[in-house]
């Protein structure tokens, strides 16, 4: 007997709200495992994650739930559905279609090839070999290609997978606004580093103290606005965020003794993932709507707070006297070189040591890669040579081993193709977003000036975050900045604030 269209509602908002908990769950059992799970519990914790995954991946892919989508995307059904309703609906179809166009088998196989490919290519970083990883890596590119044929290519089959972290986003597109970073990039990299006034760096390294630099880390998250009563602050080797729900949203960061800003700066950015998740509207908690829309606008929050906010010279002129007082002369130097010092371009082989600017052509150069492999048929036997020239080509490094080259990052080992571009992305879109922001939001230098960073959380609250998955990337960046993204804001940013740093004319 088909079920009601009000049956079929209710039945898919409790299916929702269990694949929901079982996220939490999971969630829960991933951060433990980050933050200093007992190592002798391992095995059952892995059986434990193990279990549950296949639970929710049965839930996500019942047959009921294909019945029950049906059934609400009926052209009457649909409109009468809310928005929050409508948009749930076309979200959980696309993830619905994704999973069960997999053949369970196919899948299985899959995941134990990435797991095997993900430990060899810890063994071929630490031991610089790539010729024993390129089989693996030929095989995780095998696999992806059937995922593609499965799912079926886009407008090009480099499209499918850039869709799975950006929805919406092109090949057309990012060649577009990369192609337009590129061109101006380069050149502006080049012209810093010949520039005479390279920045003082050495008071930089040091000893430290680790509490101290807890404890003001702990200040500038509270500053930011990050609510403490519905996340915490850890540690650990690789800093990250998890947002289990509004109300639990943690994060953690690493404490370096020989270096005073990178916990700090590490702790900015998980501060400003964290912002976003808190801060979504209580209409989506419970769905799968609660969380951030885009790889790409997630980062775009971090990298706002990061770098827009907390690498400003506004920023330090407030807070540079406070870092001082916690560090008894050790920092006896002006704001300015200060800041100077924490704002240094150079071109380098390592995408995470990158500074903001030349971040952005290490992403490029991976794009390319990418779109090498999927649209061209790049074989990996050829990835360390191509890498090698992209590398001397737009950074002007070359790369003496693969180790610090096309080994260094885990992503292709474990088969996120795709995912890199959502770095930059997420620099374009802070740019973007932070002009409008100095538009709309009358004294915005001076609050940050002032310390009064809570209008900026407000703004963004009101124009991002409160939407979660609402609201696609497209459709966000557009409602908000009136245009569609645009690679030239961040290009006038980086120009304007390193010509005054390394004093181009
Ligand atoms: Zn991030």
């Amino acid at each position: 007997m088909p079920a009601t269209k009000a049956e079929a509602l209710q039945s898919f908002k409790e299916t929702i709200r269990k694949i929901k908990s079982y996220e939490e769950a999971l969630g829960v059992l991933y951060w433990d495992l980050r933050t200093g799970a007992p190592r002798k519990g391992m095995d059952t914790r892995s059986e434990a994650i193990g279990a549950l995954s296949g639970d929710m991946f049965k839930l996500s892919t019942s047959p009921e739930l294909g019945e029950w989508l049906s059934a609400l995307e009926e052209k009457h059904a649909y409109a009468e559905l809310s928005e929050i309703e409508q948009r749930l609906v076309t979200e959980t179809r696309k993830d619905y279609d994704r999973s069960v166009l997999i053949p369970p088998q196919l899948y299985q196989e899959y995941v134990v090839l990435a797991s095997q490919s993900e430990s060899k290519w810890e063994e071929a970083k630490a031991s610089n070999d790539y010729a024993g990883f390129q089989p693996y890596l030929e095989k995780v590119i095998a696999y992806t290609n059937q995922f593609i044929d499965l799912w079926g290519a886009k407008a090009t089959r480099y499209d499918t997978l850039l869709d799975q972290y950006e929805p919406g986003m092109t090949v057309a597109e990012l060649d577009r606004v990369f192609g337009g970073l590129r061109a101006e990039l380069v050149p502006l990299a080049a012209a810093i580093a010949s520039s005479a006034h390279q920045p003082d760096t050495s008071f930089l390294r040091q000893s430290f103290d680790k509490s101290a630099q807890k404890a003001f880390s702990l200040y500038i998250l509270e500053q930011m606005g990050y609510d403490f009563s519905a996340g915490r602050l850890d540690e650990s080797v690789h800093p990250f965020a998890t947002g289990l729900s509004p109300g639990d949203v943690r994060i953690t960061t690493r404490y370096l003794e020989d270096d005073v800003t990178s916990a700090l700066f590490g702790t900015i950015h998980e501060g400003g993932h964290a912002l976003y998740e808190q801060n979504i509207m209580d209409e989506l908690i419970g769905t799968t709507l609660c969380t951030g829309t885009s790889m790409g606008i997630h980062e775009s929050q971090s990298r706002f707070w990061e770098n827009v906010i907390g690498r400003s010279r506004p920023f330090w002129n407030r807070y540079f006297g406070e870092l001082q007082q916690r560090f008894p002369g050790q920092l006896d130097v002006s704001v300015d070189q200060f800041y100077r010092g924490n704002n240094v371009v150079q071109p380098s082989l390592i995408r995470i040591e990158a500074d903001e600017l030349t971040y952005n052509l290490h992403i490029i150069i991976r794009y390319e890669m990418e779109k090498l492999i999927f649209n061209e048929g790049a074989k990996a036997a050829d990835l360390p040579a191509l890498w090698n020239d992209k590398y001397r080509e737009y950074l002007g490094v070359v790369p003496s081993n693969d180790a610090e080259g096309v080994l260094q990052d885990v992503h292709w080992s474990g088969g996120a193709f795709g995912y890199f571009p959502s770095y930059s992305l997420g620099n374009m879109y802070a740019a973007q977003f932070a002009d409008t922001m100095e538009q709309e939001l009358s004294g915005f230098w001076s609050h940050v000036e002032a310390g009064n960073l809570l209008p900026i959380k407000q703004w963004l609250t009101e124009r991002i975050y409160k939407y979660g998955k609402l609201r696609t990337p497209a459709e966000l960046i557009a409602s908000v900045t009136g245009k569609p993204l645009d690679p030239k804001h961040l290009v006038a940013y980086l120009s304007k604030k390193y010509s005054d740093i390394y004093r181009l004319s």
